[in-house]
């Protein structure tokens, strides 16, 4: 299509034969996603169909509303599938151009029936991948050298040793030894933990432009099996796509929670009775634990998008070690001390006992989903749009709609069940792999 009344120059045979057949291949990729989902008629909008109900009654309002939980679920795994293709596309060709991209959004956008907001994320994405990656590749091209390059990313100014540098769609892949990895650390962490991750971890440039990079310890993969590289590459660059994505869905919580936070503080310290402050400090603590809960979504899908296991296991979560995962750590060090006493039992019970029980349930829900077929690259992607909070009722909902009919309540009840108690036994093995 000629934009701006610009012809684009003609294509040469060899030229011409290759754009068809990547269109060719990325055409099969798309078809066979889609004979996974029956498609939808028209937009399908949840909301408005479910205000729809009002008019009807008895029998006709349950098979509607049955009619609207199946096809809100395909149209999320649809969702989803679009995202993995889309994803899927970036990694076979990380110069794909961004209307490529667009196209193949859109491909599913119709069939589908997409609302209006769905398409508008889906393009943020690919806007916000696009840019960091211009970025990535316009850096690259300025800095040829790796270690000026590592430099000038990580703000390092010591001698360092860089083994090697990879320019990937989403980050600068950067290998070092063990003295430069842990110089880097420092440079780029705000609180020195005691004990700090040893073998990667995901940072990004002090300026305005955030330029994102990987840092592996190659010294530290000696101890694993070869393919541990690859599997800490991967979990640092599900971070990276974790961080586009929280922008763009999560942005005003985010944009909101330091200004939100203060403002409880303030109420809760000059509340006038006991049940005001009560009532603050609850509000002021689980706004804490709603932006921790961020941290636990990014890094529980990086875990889950290991392409080889590195060791990382959910009981990271609940170690209380005051490492780099015990993110209400501060809190709960607030909270003890002797002066804030009568509030400790509060303090516990929401940073603790709360907190634990939302992951919990959060990793139960995820594992739900992969026992009734979901790759858990497909559960990730199904569950993106949702807090870690709602989790387990969206994993429901979606179970409840793709195995079962409408109406038979008790059974489909007792078999939803079924499918969420084994899963603390799943939990288990899976928090204990490799500790
Ligand atoms: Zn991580």
């Amino acid at each position: 299509m000629p934009t701006n009344g610009v012809e684009p120059p003609a294509l040469s045979v060899n030229e011409q034969s290759e754009v068809l057949q990547t269109e060719s291949t990325q055409a099969t990729r798309i078809k066979k996603a889609f004979e996974k989902f029956p498609f939808i008629e028209g937009t399908f909008d949840a909301s408005e169909e479910i205000g729809s109900l009002k008019k009807l009654s008895g029998t006709e309002r349950k098979q509607k509303l049955w009619q609207i939980k199946t096809k809100l679920a395909r149209q999320r795994e649809a969702w989803a599938q679009c995202r993995i293709t889309i994803e899927q596309e970036i990694e076979i060709d990380p110069q794909i151009r961004k209307d490529d991209l667009y196209s193949v959004l859109h491909t599913f956008a119709i069939p589908y029936g997409f609302t209006e907001p769905q398409i508008r994320i889906g393009e943020a994405f690919i806007d916000a991948f696009d840019a960091k990656r211009n970025q990535i590749n316009d850096l690259r091209d300025q800095v040829p050298n790796d270690t000026e390059l590592v430099k000038r990313l990580t703000g390092v100014t010591d001698p360092i040793q860089i083994v090697s540098v990879a320019v990937s769609p989403y980050a600068f892949v950067i290998r070092t030894d063990d003295a430069t990895y842990g110089k880097i650390w420092e440079q780029q962490s705000t609180i020195i933990y005691p004990n700090y991750p040893r073998f990667a971890f995901a940072g990004e440039t002090r300026d305005s432009e955030s330029t994102p990079f990987v840092v592996i310890n190659q010294d530290s993969m000696n101890t694993y099996q070869d393919d541990a590289f690859e599997g800490f590459v991967s979990h640092e660059l599900e971070h990276e796509k974790e961080k586009i994505v929280q922008r763009i869905l999560f942005k005003s919580d985010m944009d909101d929670y330091a200004r939100i936070s203060t403002e409880l503080f303030y109420l809760f310290t000059n509340a006038e009775d006991r049940l005001e402050q009560e009532r603050y400090l609850r509000e002021y603590l689980r706004c804490h634990m709603d932006h921790a809960l961020l941290a636990v979504r990014s890094e529980f899908f990086a875990i889950k998008s290991e392409k080889s296991l590195t060791g990382s296991s959910f009981n990271v979560f609940f170690l209380q070690d005051g490492g780099p995962y015990d993110y209400l750590f501060f809190l709960r060090e607030w909270a003890d001390k002797p002066e804030n006493h009568q509030w400790q039992a509060i303090c516990k019970k929401i940073l603790v006992d709360e907190y634990t029980t939302i992951i919990k349930k959060a990793i139960d829900a995820f594992w739900s989903l992969q026992k009734v077929g979901y790759s858990a690259q497909e559960v990730i992607r199904v569950l993106v749009d949702a807090p870690v909070r709602r989790w387990p009722a969206d994993a429901r909902r979606i179970i409840e709609a793709k195995l079962y009919d409408y109406d038979d309540d008790a059974f489909l009840k007792a078999e939803v069940a079924r499918f969420f108690e084994p899963t603390r036994q799943a939990f288990c093995r899976e928090s204990s792999y490799l500790q």
